[in-house]
């Protein structure tokens, strides 16, 4: 086995071992915090129960179980959408947020920025295998919103090219469940 195939096993041994850990600081189970994890990323068309099943591989009902518990706990709220009466957008509350605090992402966040190299690179790297990964398993991609093959940018602002609708500067760095990648551009001799 490649070498870099057994770090990613170690690492994510070692980060399912913290959302264990934060979960049960808070008298959770690990997948509601890593539901409230997502919530804190998502855009507005992914703030939904479907795309929480999508980005996590698991069932409607075990999703539902999760927010009843989260809801119960004023963790999170349910909000309609404007436009679409039936959809309800899940909100975190202030508690919510503060589950969050010091979290592992917090800490991985922290020793990525203690790195001596340019994470750029790394980020790129792991994007483009992930992107292979889900591919091979048949999920959808999820992205960061900026990074999307629909993402325009015009004199008045950002839009997304799926929708026709304008992003707000905040939703533009948010995961997406409709991310599509970017199609990459031919090189050029100079
Ligand atoms: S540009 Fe892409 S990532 Fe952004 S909202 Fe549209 S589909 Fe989603």
């Amino acid at each position: 086995m490649n070498t870099v195939s057994l770090l990613i096993e170690r690492l994510g041994a070692l980060i399912q071992q913290s959302v264990r850990e934060d979960a049960a600081r808070h008298g959770l189970l690990p997948i509601h915090i890593q539901i409230l994890h997502y919530l804190a990323q998502a855009n507005r068309y992914s703030d939904l129960p479907i795309a929480i099943a999508d980005y996590f591989g698991i069932t409607r009902g075990t999703v539902s179980q999760s927010l009843a518990v989260l809801e119960r706990k004023e963790l999170l709220i349910k909000e309609p959408d404007a436009r679409h009466g039936k959809r309800l957008h899940l909100k975190l509350t202030p508690a919510g947020i503060a589950v969050l605090d010091q979290s592992w992402a917090e800490r991985v966040e922290q020793a990525l920025q203690a790195q001596p190299h340019d994470t750029a690179m790394l980020d790129e790297t792991l994007r483009s295998l992930l992107t292979a990964l889900q591919r091979l398993n048949g999920q959808r991609a999820f992205g960061v919103c900026r990074q999307c093959a629909h993402f325009l940018i015009e004199k008045d602002g950002a839009r997304c090219g799926l929708t026709g609708e304008p992003l707000a500067t905040e939703q533009t760095v948010r995961l997406c469940r409709e991310w599509t990648a970017p199609i990459p551009q031919p090189l050029h001799d100079v």
